[in-house]
């Protein structure tokens, strides 16, 4: 294999054929909280890759459990029958539920990714509201800035305009107000102030269009791709009010807050909110083997699987739903979670994550910094378009020296591993400080 790859075939996700200025650094191995790239060069992983390796690279308990099923059995349809895996896969997560077993988020239907994870969710909610006699109920709400992945139901609801532009999109869609306010946000250690007046856009749409024409509204609790922009106190408490004033289902997508990355299980423990339905992936198999989950609650399986207009309204489910080696690495990933601790290590680590994040305040360039669990975001100041991001300077000079950060624009995104040590959290905000003085 060559170590400058050629993009002459490879037609490379989200456009980055037309991104790159040189040929794209490959990674070639990982362990732990470590990439080694083709060269040899040790990278350290600030990402946890795309926000899903939260238990570090290399697991053997994943990988052997994974080698264990292809052998055993490397594929079952899940139509109409299925193999143990999935049931006890299902029941474990059950038991681990967003919000607890009390939260009632306890029917589990698997998908093959986090874009299928919501794609499901959005039918479910649509389908349920059928379901219970509201068949005029078929718009679904997103958020400015929010980001639901790629499939046509997730760049509807999503809030990035430029996802949106070239394509047709679900009819009726529309979007409230970010929560995002640079002001307000700035250097905030937490959450900010004031969410409610915020969540208050919801009634904005509900008179706008009609509580009768909508079925949902999604959000991510704290939004990750788009930034990391975290949710105003009382924001998520007040949609939940509002969303069951107009008998509209409240969707968390929690495909990056999912599985220990704020320091709880999910953000449902995290804010107390416990919306219908949520939906997951990612984290779900340590991102070993591509797979999702939604969590939806007793009432909209009751209403879906026994109601009048049962089965027939949802036909619904993947080749890959239930797939039983994904099914295989995301139990083995949820016993070391548990076996760690790392469902709640996040919180654990916070203080000193948040301190030395906070600690590049006031470097030339700084326009906010965001944190929560182990999560940041940090905001530079835009160049002028011909002199290209500063983010892309961020993420060019951290990856020659060994740490990869995550960059949309001119935002520098963190979520490292769950496992990171205080030297390694040390060492991360080093060399980012230097990146980010150079790109000054
Ligand atoms: N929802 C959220 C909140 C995400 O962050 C992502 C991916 N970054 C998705 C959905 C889509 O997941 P996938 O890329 O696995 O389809």
């Amino acid at each position: 294999m060559s170590n400058t790859p050629s993009l002459e075939n490879y037609w490379m996700p989200f456009t980055a054929n037309r991104q790159f200025k040189a040929a794209p650094r490959l990674l070639a191995s990982a362990k732990g909280m470590y990439y080694t790239d083709v060269d040899g060069g040790q990278v350290l992983d600030g990402t946890a890759g795309l926000w899903c390796v939260n238990a570090g690279h290399g697991r053997e308990k994943i990988a052997d459990a994974v080698a264990r099923q292809l052998i055993t059995m490397d594929y079952a349809p899940s139509f109409q029958m299925g193999h143990p895996l999935a049931f006890d896969f299902a029941e474990k997560l059950a038991a681990h539920a967003p919000g607890g077993k009390k939260a009632g988020l306890t029917k589990v239907f698997f998908t093959g990714s986090g874009s299928e994870s919501v794609d499901t969710a959005l039918k479910i909610a649509i389908a349920y509201q059928r379901a219970i006699g509201q068949g005029t109920r078929t718009r679904v709400i997103g958020r400015e800035r929010g980001y639901h992945g790629v499939g046509f139901g997730g760049i509807s609801v999503g809030g990035l305009v430029n996802n949106r532009r070239v394509f047709p999109l679900l009819p009726g869609t529309d979007h409230i107000r970010h929560t995002h306010d640079p002001v307000r946000n700035s250097f905030v250690k937490g959450l900010p102030e004031h969410g409610a007046d915020l969540a208050d856009d919801l009634e904005r749409l509900v008179a706008l269009h009609g509580a009768e024409t909508i079925a949902a509204v999604i959000v991510e609790p704290v939004a990750g791709s788009t930034g990391v922009l975290l949710p105003p106190k009382g924001y998520l408490e007040r949609l939940r009010a509002l969303s069951q004033k107009h008998g509209i289902l409240l969707i968390f997508d929690e495909v990056i807050t999912g599985f220990g990355r704020l320091g709880t299980p999910f953000a449902v423990d995290y804010f107390g909110v416990v919306p219908d339905l949520v939906t997951t992936a990612k984290g779900l198999t340590n991102g070993a083997v591509p797979m999702g989950a939604v969590f939806a609650s007793e009432t909209i399986y009751g209403a879906l699987m026994h109601g009048p207009e049962s089965q027939i309204e949802l036909f619904h489910g993947y080749t890959y739903s239930g797939h039983p080696v994904a099914c295989a690495a995301g139990l083995a990933t949820l016993e070391v979670y548990q076996e760690e601790g790392l469902l709640t290590r996040a919180a654990a680590m916070a203080d000193h994550w948040q301190d030395a994040i906070h600690s590049l305040k006031g470097l030339p360039g700084i326009v906010d910094i965001r944190t929560i669990g182990l999560v940041a975001g940090i905001e530079l100041a835009s160049r002028p378009d011909a002199v290209g991001a500063r983010g892309y300077d961020v993420f060019t000079d951290c990856f020659k020296n060994g740490l990869l950060v995550r960059v949309t624009g001119d935002i520098v995104a963190l979520s490292p591993p769950l496992i990171i040590e205080k030297e390694q959290i040390d060492t991360i905000v080093s060399m980012l400080g230097d990146a980010i003085k150079k790109a000054a």
